[in-house]
């Protein structure tokens, strides 16, 4: 049997991995657009554009792995079209066949017109080349506009204020990270950056004429999913590639289960058993995760998977990790000080808990998890 996979970011790295760490011996090709072998971005916007951490230590493997575990990786092949039926991947490189197939082609950055019509050179963040130019440009010390403070927006704002550059963001909502954390804990973020300097704009669109003071924009606007192979193949994609909660993907005219075909990560939207619906999540985690049981899956298995999302981020001082799925409008209880940036935080849907987070409490990560697992609040202590 003969096992492809495309995409070789982090999920599909992880997912050869697995393959041959259960034993699977048969044929595996990994396609990947990009020139590299599968890294993790999270250091793109931490400690690698900061300069602080060497680029060796994003990959998953090194470069030679494959071959000595009989991955076919082929760098610099693009994926350009899919027939289901025939179980054919066409690509930059000619036709692949497979028995089963792992599309993991993950997410690009949207972009943002207003940036690019400024005439300000317009950065975006998703790979190793992105993060150098910007490790590059904030060498020079020149004016730094962020357009969106989300994640990646306040992570790029953080490394270039220490960097030296003077740093805006704009950002449409109230308080960076709103829709995530809501306003209590959302405020905590608003203070740390104005606290390191940033001139944080919120509540307003940003226009052109804002951003023109900037010599460099940067736009961490968000990411859509690569879904176009998985649309050329007639697999049904509404935000992400739909699958099942075994990671299936669906047949978009018939509605059923495409079983040879599975598709995690960034372009996955899951039919998640726990939480009863679907939900797309960019994480690094889940691209880990959900790659094994997919691995598991592909040689015959019928794993569902069941894990809540989990995220970290770091910012000048302030490391967190979060765990679960709430919304702005959830009630929050905080354990700890929020003004000493040293707290447990945790978000609660009639009377459960569904989602907790520490900030600078590295001790919390156990309590967080089994606190979102049972729903039940624990006490202050
Ligand atoms: P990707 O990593 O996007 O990999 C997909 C790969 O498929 C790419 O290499 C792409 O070129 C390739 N590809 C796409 N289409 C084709 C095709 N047709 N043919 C061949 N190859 C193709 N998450 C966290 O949890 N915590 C963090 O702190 C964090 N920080 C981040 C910082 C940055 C700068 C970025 C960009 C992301 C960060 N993330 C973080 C998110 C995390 O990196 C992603 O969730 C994860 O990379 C998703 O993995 P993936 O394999 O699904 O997709």
């Amino acid at each position: 049997m003969s096992i492809v996979i495309v995409g070789a970011g982090l999920a599909g790295g992880t997912a050869a991995t697995e393959l041959r760490e259960r034993g699977y011996e048969g044929p595996v090709v990994l396609l990947g657009a990009e020139p590299h072998p599968p890294y993790e971005r999270p250091p793109l916007s931490k400690g690698y554009l900061l300069g602080n951490d060497p680029l060796d230590d994003a990959f998953v493997h090194p470069q030679a792995w494959y071959a000595e575990h009989d991955v076919e990786l082929r760098l610099g092949v693009e994926a350009t079209a899919l027939d289901t039926d025939a179980h054919v991947v066409t690509t930059t490189g000619g036709d692949v066949r497979y028995d089963a197939l792992l599309l993991a082609t993950g997410a690009e950055p949207r972009r943002l017109a207003v940036a690019e019509e400024s005439g300000v050179p317009t950065a975006y963040l998703r790979t190793i080349e992105d993060s150098d130019r910007l490790k590059e440009a904030f060498g020079s010390g020149g004016r730094v506009a962020v357009v969106g403070a989300g994640w990646i927006g306040l992570e790029v704002a953080a490394a270039a204020r220490e960097a030296g550059c003077p740093v805006t963001v704009f950002e449409t909502a109230e308080l960076p990270l709103l829709r995530v954390l809501g306003p209590t804990v959302a405020q905590v973020f608003a203070d740390l950056h104005r606290e390191h300097g940033v001139d944080l704009r919120l509540g307003a669109s940003v226009s052109a004429q804002d951003l023109a003071e900037a010599d460099l924009v940067v736009a961490g606007v968000g990411v859509a999913p690569r879904v176009e192979l998985a649309r050329s193949g007639g697999l049904a994609v509404d935000d992400g590639v739909l699958v099942d909660a075994a990671l299936r993907t669906v047949d978009a005219q018939r509605g059923t289960s495409v079983a040879s075909v599975l598709a995690v990560g960034d372009i996955a939207n899951h039919a998640h058993p726990v939480l009863g619906r679907r939900i797309r999540v960019e994480h690094w985690d889940t691209a880990i995760n959900q790659a094994k049981v997919a691995a598991h899956n592909l040689v015959g298995g019928e794993q569902s998977y069941d894990a809540m999302p989990y995220f970290f981020t770091d910012q000048y001082d302030l490391g967190m990790e979060y765990v679960g799925h709430a919304g702005a409008d959830d009630e929050v209880v905080v354990h700890g000080s929020l003004g000493d940036r040293v707290f447990r935080a945790f978000w609660l849907r009639e009377g459960r808990v569904v989602a907790a987070m520490h900030a600078n409490d590295w001790d919390a990560t156990d309590e967080l998890r089994a606190a979102v697992d049972s729903g039940d609040l624990p006490s202050p202590g």
